[in-house]
């Protein structure tokens, strides 16, 4: 909803009203977001005769800004792309010279071979995006028949992030032509359709907010954006048609507002809430860390953080938690050029459990498809993202992807406990499936002579509702489960949650779902089987009192949600919501959001 402000000092702001999908206030100039998706259509592929010379040129431009990126990389080690590469290349044992690796590089981006093979698919119809596949798809065979030299993989793996690299300046210089900026300026992205590694691709020290055409709590461009800790507004349905590339653009997301081209007083009386990312201490004003998250009868409830970025790991003590309920490990992949291979998943899980230091840390294996896009693994993407190829279905058609995930986190955990969770598990074989892999894998480490893990924990997310009804089979073979109420919820309501133009229409507080999530619970406990929720239900106070009352006393949210549900926690009484919530499973109403709201109110529970 647009406003044109009346105040005098107000009247050059434009105002939008939408919804705050993450606190904090940013500002800076507006980028228009194109989804590298569309820019990627089908219909692209092929080009008329007329449009040969354009895209010729728009690949010189590409590959001019390819070879100065590289250049780049060569000469100046201190960027953390450098430093990405030169991870890589400190784990390859073959080289011992990471500036001959560099020099490799800048040869390959240069090779004028590669670029003839370029011109002339262009010159026989592609755009310049389906001709460096093509090149790569033609020149692959050739490379993998060589397979037994390591030399060659490894120049063909160099060559496929060298392609990679070039069609993101390809996508680039037709997606932002006209957004020139310094590199260290702030940016908000304005975005109709945005995924995660999207988001994940433009540079984390300029990115300062997000605005959103569409308002989703659950989408995992939102879950993303709260890890990077910018603030998010969405649901401003004609913003792309308001806002121009450049706009200087002010985010509120405590108040969901954006104001376009704001007034300096009025930037000035937000000046103490701009954003300052980088070493903010978390806002504790609600609960500090060290208060323990305990009912006023006594009844503790563990608070555990989501993490996907290795630095979310950092907040586990600050955010008062007791350790890291998920790890989304698709994020890390999401924020990569190319597939890690098992030396550096290893060195990334390594890094992630140094930094938890005493926590204990669940894995969450890959979780791709659906919009969590890998941009090396396009041919992954699905005519029908949400219920298709993804996750486990995505990995039981690669097994490789899981098997070397698995020997990473076995290696990553030598000597130490390991703790695995499986996302979007539909029937009870593929736990069996998963568990027979990671023997084997262990199997494998030993015969090695390797250290394996001291134990390994083996636990399942209830995100398919097929898996509800297999509970009993299901628990001989978990050691724990956690409902993913995301993805729980979507299925269950058929509805998407990235696009949830029906979101107002079902509630997770609908009667329904709850006595979905009570009977979950039930099942469990009678069977003591740990459980735990960690979807986006378990960070919202009113939604997280819903959840105690039904008995989860394990919940996990992100870092900024856990003191609010802490500060609730301390201002109830476990006896009185979980009569409550008893009585109330029992009622015909549809849903309790009024009735819980009531409770809080009458019971004295904070909900903020
Ligand atoms: C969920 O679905 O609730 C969940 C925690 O997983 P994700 O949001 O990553 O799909
Ligand atoms: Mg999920």
């Amino acid at each position: 909803m647009m406003r044109e402000n009346t105040e005098s000092w107000r009247t050059i702001s434009r105002q939008f009203d939408g919804i705050s999908l993450n606190m904090g206030v940013a500002l800076g100039q507006a980028v228009l977001h194109q989804s590298t998706e569309m820019a990627l259509s089908p219909s692209d592929k092929k080009i008329n005769s007329d449009r040969v010379e354009e895209e010729l040129n728009r690949l010189d431009q590409a590959l001019e800004h390819l070879n100065y990126e590289i250049q780049n990389l060569v000469t100046n080690n201190k960027t953390s792309e450098s430093s990405r590469l030169q991870t890589k290349i400190a784990s390859n044992k073959n080289k011992n010279d990471s500036a001959e690796i560099l020099e490799i590089y800048l040869l390959l981006a240069k090779d004028p071979g590669w670029k003839n093979k370029l011109r002339d698919k262009i010159k026989s119809g592609c755009d310049a995006l389906e001709a460096v596949d093509q090149t790569l798809n033609t020149i692959r065979p050739k490379l993998a028949s060589k397979e037994s030299q390591p030399h060659w993989q490894e120049r063909m793996s160099d060559f496929e992030d060298i392609s990679n690299r070039l069609k993101r300046h390809l996508i680039t210089s037709e997606t932002q032509p006209q957004q020139n900026r310094k590199a260290s300026e702030p940016i908000i992205i304005v975005a109709d359709r945005i995924g995660p590694a999207e988001l994940l691709e433009y540079d984390r020290n300029s990115l300062k907010g997000l605005i959103l055409v569409e308002q989703s709590h659950t989408s995992h461009v939102a879950i993303v954006a709260r890890s990077l800790d910018i603030p998010v507004v969405g649901g401003l349905k004609n913003i792309m048609s308001e806002i121009t590339p450049g706009d200087s653009l002010l985010v509120d997301g405590n108040e969901g507002r954006v104001y376009v081209s704001p007034a300096t007083e009025l930037v000035e009386q937000l000046d103490d809430k701009l954003v300052e990312r980088k070493g903010r201490p978390l806002d504790q004003s609600a609960t500090p860390s060290f208060e323990l998250a305990e009912t006023l009868d006594g009844v503790h409830i563990t608070l555990l953080l989501n993490a996907g970025l290795v630095e979310d790991v950092d907040h586990i003590e600050s955010a008062g938690a007791e350790g890291v309920g998920l790890y989304r490990t698709e994020i890390p992949f999401m924020m990569r050029p190319k597939l890690p291979n098992v030396a550096e998943q290893t060195h990334l899980y390594k890094e992630i459990l140094n930094r938890a230091g005493k926590y204990p840390i669940v894995f969450r294996t890959l979780d791709v498809g659906g919009d969590k896009v890998l941009p090396y693994l396009e041919r992954l993407k699905s005519e029908m993202p949400i219920v298709d190829r993804r996750s486990s279905r995505v990995v039981f058609d690669r097994p490789i992807l899981l098997r070397y995930q698995l020997r990473a986190l076995i290696r990553a955990c030598a000597g130490r406990e390991l703790t695995i969770m499986l996302p979007m598990v539909a029937e009870v074989s593929e736990v069996k499936a998963t568990r027979e892999l990671v023997e084997g894998e262990i199997e494998r480490e030993r015969e090695k002579g390797n250290m394996v893990p001291t134990q390994v924990r083996l636990g399942a997310m209830i995100e398919v509702p097929s898996l509800t009804w297999q509970l009993p089979q299901l628990f001989s073979y978990v050691n724990f489960l956690s409902v993913g109420s995301n993805d729980l919820f979507q299925f269950f309501y058929a509805i998407d949650r990235e696009y949830p133009r029906l979101s107002d229409r079902y509630d997770a507080l609908s009667l329904t779902f709850l006595r979905l999530l009570k009977s979950i619970q039930e099942q469990c406990q009678v069977a003591h089987v740990p459980l735990s929720l960690c979807g986006e239900m378990a960070g919202r106070p009113l939604e997280a009192l819903a959840l105690i009352g039904l008995g989860f006393k394990t919940l996990s949210m992100s870092a900024a949600a856990i003191p609010h549900v802490k500060k609730m926690i301390r201002s109830l009484t476990y006896q009185q919501i979980s009569d409550y919530m008893t009585n109330v499973c029992g009622f015909a109403q549809a849903n309790v959001r009024q009735s819980l709201l009531n409770f809080a109110r009458d019971h004295g529970v904070c909900l903020n």
